[in-house]
């Protein structure tokens, strides 16, 4: 009987979600904690500085510190930054999939896009989409920073921390 060397050694399936999380919200952390519990591991990746994004509230190595203190009680998960191209990153991390939540129509028409764009240049990564839970599916890091700057409670809608972080830095 021949052996299976893929049944010897099964590779991990290893997910890729990623974002600004400028800050994380609890809208976040859903996909994320939907996704962890797909994938053998999930790698949240921080976009150090994005295209379409003006500049962040948060450095990069502060919205990692947000990211790990909030899934810390995932164990298939860890947070790192990237500056590459998304395909150039996911590749370094062993992974094959992305992973990306789905608020709205408009959501949809960007992501199509960059799948499209994403495919062009590495067809062996396979790119999911799993949709907002209904609660979440207003939230976004933009409109969280909204509030806050004009003095809107946000502590649901972020997790512990977040919202004093927030109102301590826009205050400056
Ligand atoms: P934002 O659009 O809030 O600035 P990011 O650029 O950090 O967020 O997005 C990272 C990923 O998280 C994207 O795939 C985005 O669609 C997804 N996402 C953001 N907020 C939510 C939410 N409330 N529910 C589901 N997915 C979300």
């Amino acid at each position: 009987m021949t052996s299976d060397p893929l049944a010897a050694a099964p590779r991990r399936k290893i997910a890729v979600c990623p974002g600004s999380y400028d800050p994380v919200t609890n809208g976040h952390l859903d996909i994320i904690t939907r996704a962890a519990r797909i994938f053998d591991e999930v790698v949240v990746g921080v976009v150090n500085q994005g295209v379409r994004k003006s500049q962040a509230v948060f450095s990069a190595e502060e919205r990692r510190e947000f990211l790990t203190a909030a899934v810390a009680h995932l164990d298939n998960v860890r947070i790192e930054i990237f500056s590459t191209l998304l395909v150039d990153f996911v590749h370094a991390q062993g992974a094959g999939a992305i992973v990306k939540g789905l608020r709205a129509i408009s959501d949809f028409e960007y992501e199509f896009e960059m799948n499209q764009l994403n495919r062009r240049l590495a067809d062996d990564i396979e790119s999911f989409y799993i949709m907002a839970s209904p609660e979440y599916s207003f939230l976004s890091s933009t409109g969280v920073k909204e509030l806050a700057t004009f003095g809107g409670d946000i502590g649901d809608l972020v997790p512990p921390g977040i919202g004093e972080a927030l109102a301590e830095r826009i205050a400056r």
